[in-house]
């Protein structure tokens, strides 16, 4: 599955919102620094309107959405780098995410201590972006000096491996983190396995007062300008609203958000938005048992999607019957759209579009 991990300093309201995302008091929020000690990881659901459509049309029993983890990743601070706060640990855990959801503390509240003593998203995220770039930086020293040897051995890998060190360095040491290196098809897998905290996406996910969900604030408006200038994204959300939210049953919390003038749970938007940044797409496959969504990278093809279900899927992928989105909302259903000709079978190279519906035949 896909991995997001929320970052950001103490206090801006990480575990709030990781407690709205899983409905669970697994991460304590309260009103000092370090309180989220161990990284706390949850699954949440992706909403996604089309299968409940779905899922109507073919009245299935059961509704299940794709999934993707969130890990509540314990509050970096300046210097951690240098191994001040939880430095090391957080490091290493944010290793392993595939992107980043950045909280920046866009709320003014004088009872919830700032470590900094001021409102400031756009310093805080420069903050932690240092802090990262300096890891990363500290990082490659190490791992090019233990390289050495292998390269007096002419071995390719750490040849190709110090090549993309290097040039990640040099744009680090000129203060630009990892990401704006363009790396070459060729080299793309060697660096994604270099694991640089600076390459990760960035979601800013400013966390705003419950006044001021729908439009934002002053603060907000300065992250959205900071993020388009590094081609980033960000979402407003009220981790405060969210939390209140995740207590309410659907009905009350659909009156709720039309009271705060809100169209949809920001965590709707959230997790959307990482979905998109991590360039993911969603096939369905339909029936009257359950009607359940699957993540695929965008490009993938038939059998590596088949393979998302399961590893015999794709072993022994024949080809695939498959149903555009529209067109089963169209024809009512896969008996309509047999009908009209718009079931389609396709091969090993078909590149599964998003919204698909897909049945896979396979050998067993
Ligand atoms: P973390 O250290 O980043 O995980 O922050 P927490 O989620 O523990 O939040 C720190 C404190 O800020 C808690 O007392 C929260 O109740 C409070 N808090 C979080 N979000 C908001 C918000 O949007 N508005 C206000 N006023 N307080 C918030």
């Amino acid at each position: 599955g896909f991995k997001m991990g929320i970052v950001g300093l103490p206090n801006v309201g990480k575990s709030t919102l990781f407690n709205a995302l899983t409905k669970t008091a697994a991460a304590q929020a309260a009103n000092f620094p370090f309180c989220t000690i161990e990284p706390n990881v949850g699954e949440v659901g992706v909403p996604d309107a089309r299968l409940d459509r779905l899922a109507a049309i073919a009245g299935s029993k059961q509704i299940i959405p794709t999934r993707m983890t969130f890990v509540d990743i314990a509050g970096l601070v300046k210097g951690a780098s240098k191994g001040e706060g939880l430095g090391n640990q957080f490091l290493a855990n944010i290793r392993e995410v595939d992107a980043i959801a950045h909280v920046l503390r866009c709320f003014e509240d004088g009872d919830v201590t700032h470590v900094e003593g001021r409102v400031n998203p756009v310093e805080d995220a420069e903050t932690i972006e240092t802090e990262l770039m300096l890891a990363d930086l500290e990082s490659i020293e190490k791992r090019r000096a233990n390289l050495v040897r292998k390269l007096k051995g002419n071995d390719k890998e750490a040849q190709q491996q110090d090549r993309l060190l290097a040039a990640a360095q040099a744009v680090l040491e000129n203060g630009q983190p990892a990401r704006v290196v363009e790396v070459d098809a060729e080299d793309a897998k060697a660096w994604k396995m270099l694991q640089l905290l600076t390459t990760k996406p960035v979601l800013y996910v400013c966390n705003v007062g419950e006044a001021e969900a729908a439009d934002g604030n002053e603060h907000s408006a300065k992250v959205a300008e900071m993020a388009a200038s590094q081609g980033n994204s960000h979402v407003i959300i009220s981790a405060q609203i969210e939390e209140e939210i995740s207590q309410l049953e659907d009905d009350e919390a659909a009156m709720f958000l039309e009271e705060m003038g809100l169209e949809e749970a920001g965590l709707d938007r959230l997790i959307r938005a990482g979905y998109d940044l991590l360039h993911l797409e969603t096939y369905f496959t339909v029936g009257p048992k359950e009607a359940r969504a699957w993540t695929i990278r965008k490009g993938m093809l038939a059998p590596q999607a088949a393979g998302v279900i399961h590893g015999d899927f794709e072993k022994g992928f024949i080809r695939a019957e498959t149903i555009a989105y529209d067109d089963f909302i169209a024809c009512n259903g896969e008996q309509g759209a047999k009908e009209a000709g718009k079931m389609r079978a396709e091969g090993k190279t078909y590149e599964v579009k998003d919204g698909d519906v897909m049945h896979f035949l396979f050998n067993t």
